[in-house]
């Protein structure tokens, strides 16, 4: 079954911003979340895609695959990495609508109960990084072992992350502690009653008197980790390579590390996929006769055979010297493209020759 492009599904233009992004999607989750359609099928099929759209395009590494290969791109994801990126429960709470992944069953029925089972887990999972890694066209051909360094935030020690010199803090004054205020409001019989983070204490019901010295009371802490990246040969732009655990501290596990690689553009070889074109200049006296020459090709030297009365343009195609392909054995071609130059300062033998030439 072909899939629906992910920027129809949420109605927006491919040039979105994020904002414009979460914004479509609140719109739509309002309209086909399960708490409003009770028992509809079609609307929670519609939820599904939203969501998976949404899951996709407000990753940027995902979003950078999608954009590059569309659904294709995501191939090396299983259907619990798309959506471990995004907290559905967070973006949806300020509209009162229920827990995505809560006990409604069959809502997600694409997905395998361990997906749901590793939904859990995720809380207190660090934040998953991206590193942007440039490498050159070398680096395509035979591949990079690199050592990389990455920041991430981890819980300051110091304070035990509470930001409060020694750890020590007091309740808010403002919510007794309880990190939330609560507004009623009477009219007529009715009492409404409305909960509210308490602002004064961000929600968390304490108060910092002193901050710490060390993380200045931020609670937490830069951390610098050197890591040892593999990128495969035949990696293009945009391809992600996700490394598990090395991604930003949580509570129970670091989240995962996404390095996006851009391929520098090179002034010799062109690539177009697995593919190298390069433009060589050749006597237009040898392009008459045809010959061989050597040519620079990605590995060493290469010899090309040019054919009998090459023309201006002419392109010479030398197999398995292009790019590898990802994962595979294959090897793309390298194209030459021939730029016919004619001789200048001959000699008088040579002029005399060529004349000797055009008479017969
Ligand atoms: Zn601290
Ligand atoms: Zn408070």
């Amino acid at each position: 079954m072909d899939k629906s492009d992910f920027y129809s599904v949420l109605g927006i233009a491919r040039d979105s911003s994020q904002d414009e992004i979460k914004k479509a999607y609140r719109k739509l989750a309002m309209k086909y979340h399960p708490d409003k359609n009770p028992d509809d099928s079609d609307s929670m099929k519609k939820m599904k895609d939203i969501n998976e759209a949404y899951a996709v395009l407000s990753d940027p590494s995902k979003k950078q695959l999608y954009d590059t290969y569309g659904h294709r791109g995501l191939e090396g994801y299983t259907q619990e990495d798309i959506f471990s990126t995004v907290d559905f429960d967070s973006i949806l709470k300020g509209f009162g609508l229920g827990d995505l992944f809560g006990s409604r069953e069959g809502f997600f029925s694409g997905f395998s109960s361990r997906s749901r089972g590793n939904r859990s887990k995720n809380v207190g999972q660090g934040a998953d990084l991206r590193y942007d890694l440039e490498i050159d066209i070398n680096d395509v051909v035979h591949g990079l072992d690199k050592q990389i360094e990455i920041t991430y935030k981890d819980s300051c020690l110091e304070c035990n992350s509470t930001g409060a010199e020694n750890g020590s803090v007091d309740s808010c004054t403002y919510c007794d502690g309880a990190g939330q205020v609560i507004a009623e409001q009477r009219s007529g019989f009715t009492v409404m009653r409305q909960v509210s983070p308490c602002l004064h204490c961000g929600g968390k019901g304490v108060q910092v008197k002193d901050r710490c010295k060390k993380c200045e009371g931020l609670g937490k802490l830069d951390v610098n980790k050197k890591i040892n990246i593999t990128i495969p040969a035949g990696s293009d732009d945009g391809h992600a390579i996700k490394i598990e655990g090395e991604g930003g501290a949580g509570s129970s596990r670091f989240g995962d590390l996404y390095v996006v690689v851009s391929v520098k553009e090179d002034v010799r070889f062109f690539r177009k996929g697995s593919d190298v074109y390069t433009e060589e200049n050749v006597d237009s006296i040898l392009a008459a006769t045809g010959g061989s020459i050597d040519i620079e090709g990605l590995r060493g030297t290469l010899l090309m055979n040019l054919p009998q009365g090459s023309q201006n343009g002419d392109k010479v195609i030398i197999e398995e010297s292009g790019l590898p392909e990802i994962g595979s054995s294959m090897v793309g071609r390298h194209i030459v493209i021939l730029k016919l130059i004619t001789p200048t300062g001959l000699n008088k033998k040579q002029l005399e020759l060529l004349e000797q030439f055009n008479n017969i």
